[in-house]
């Protein structure tokens, strides 16, 4: 049996990894961690009847290990929670499915403990990916992407020689406003940029795709699982989703993945890589589907992507300022406290009033952060 632990079980992916874990009936559940949903987190240690259960507010935590006293789960919260499931004895495998940059130190501990991390938590390698990826490497883990471009990615890079890859094509569905101007996002509301077109979706990564702020994650996040400058990085709007992502080698030749939009393949790809396993699901019918469109992306109007690109070139704390005014401007959006075209403009307002700082330590992400949201929260 291989053992895993999960941070966010009860979100998008942590649910999708645990259907997984169902269907495949050879993996133990070691530890689960989520934030509030104690009614989910519940039944899942009913049924996956896992070693410990993290549940960030001490409250709530209460409230959990009130209802499972009669099961053998133990019960933890907070920070220190998170971490011990991070760390847990054997398991083999930390699932990152926890949303924000809130996530780069359990990743940390989890590799200093020597799990291999199957990566959904974009947020953390965008903000740490200089601390995280050389970390991984002196602890001999793996970081498996869950993320399915770069899922994609991966899988077309096998076989090959890393140093014969000449560019990475990161696909794109340029989400529900694909095609709209500026003038015509003015009035967005939050059930409209909540309507992703091809795939169902956390909150805060279903506004980031709307607003392509996801992409610009997903371009610097590239970079560090690839060790490519963010400039070899091309974003293809490929609007069915069908074409994950695509490898470009240094003869021309070009590899892809492709396949119906599932999360569910990239996860279980993450779990057995190397190896392949049947997935049930819907499969690709090339008569049905007839074509395929590509598309440039509009970076005058979604210019968080170029925002992205600037971050990533210049890296240093730039990324973590990028990323956690996205992070809480998001959030002011879901709580209707700005408008929607603000999100963006919040982020590069706090761009430009950062002083970049060359390869931080955690501490210093973790203040840049902290003064980014100090900024934001100031303008009101
Ligand atoms: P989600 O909002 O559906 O789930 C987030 C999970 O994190 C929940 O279980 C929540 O309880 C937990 N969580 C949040 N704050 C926490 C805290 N302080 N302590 C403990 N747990 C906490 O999000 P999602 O869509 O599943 O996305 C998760 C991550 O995966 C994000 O980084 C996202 O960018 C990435 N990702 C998601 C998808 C997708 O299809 N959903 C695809 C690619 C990448
Ligand atoms: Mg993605």
């Amino acid at each position: 049996m291989k053992k895993i632990a999960i941070l966010g079980s009860t979100g998008s992916i942590g649910t999708q990894t645990l259907e997984v874990v169902r269907e495949n009936g050879d993996i133990e559940v070691q530890g689960i961690a989520a934030g509030s949903n104690i009614r989910l987190l519940e039944k899942q240690i009913r049924e996956f009847h896992p070693r410990i259960a993290a549940v960030w507010s001490k409250e709530k935590a209460g409230e959990l290990k009130a209802c499972i006293s009669d099961t053998d789960t133990k019960v933890v919260s907070g920070m220190d929670g998170l971490l011990e499931v991070s760390t847990l004895g054997n398991t083999e495998i930390l699932v990152t499915a926890i949303v924000g940059m809130i996530g780069i130190r359990p990743t940390i501990e989890g590799i200093k403990a020597g799990k291999d991390i199957a990566l959904a938590n974009k947020e953390t390698l965008v903000t740490a990916g200089h601390i995280i990826m050389p970390l991984a490497r002196e602890n001999r883990v793996s970081i498996l992407p869950v993320d399915s471009e770069h899922s994609a990615i991966f899988q077309s890079l096998q076989g090959n020689e890393q140093k014969a890859l000449h560019k990475i094509l990161l696909t794109a569905s340029g989400g529900p406003f694909r095609g709209k101007k500026e003038e015509e996002l003015l009035e967005i509301r939050v059930e409209d940029a909540l309507k992703h077109p091809n795939w169902a979706m956390g909150q805060k990564i279903t506004i980031d795709s709307s607003t392509m702020v996801n992409k610009g994650l997903e371009v610097i996040e590239a970079k560090w699982l690839f060790g490519v400058d963010v400039d070899q990085v091309q974003v293809v709007v490929q609007p069915q989703s069908i074409i994950h992502s695509m490898v470009e080698y240094v003869d021309g030749a070009i590899m892809a993945q492709l396949g119906t939009p599932d999360m569910k393949l990239p996860i279980q790809y993450a779990l057995y890589y190397p190896k392949r396993r049947f997935l049930p699901g819907e499969r690709i019918d090339f008569w049905s589907l007839g074509k395929l469109d590509f598309e440039k992306p509009d970076m005058d109007t979604f210019y968080g992507l170029k925002l992205a690109y600037d971050a990533g070139r210049k890296g240093g704390t730039l990324p973590t300022v990028f990323n956690a005014a996205n992070e809480l401007a998001v959030r002011q959006f879901l709580n209707r406290e700005i408008k929607y075209l603000e999100i963006v403009e919040i982020i590069e307002d706090c761009m430009q009033a950062h002083k970049n700082i060359d390869n931080p330590s955690l501490q210093e992400i973790l203040d840049a952060e902290a003064a980014t949201y100090d900024r934001i929260n100031s303008r009101r």
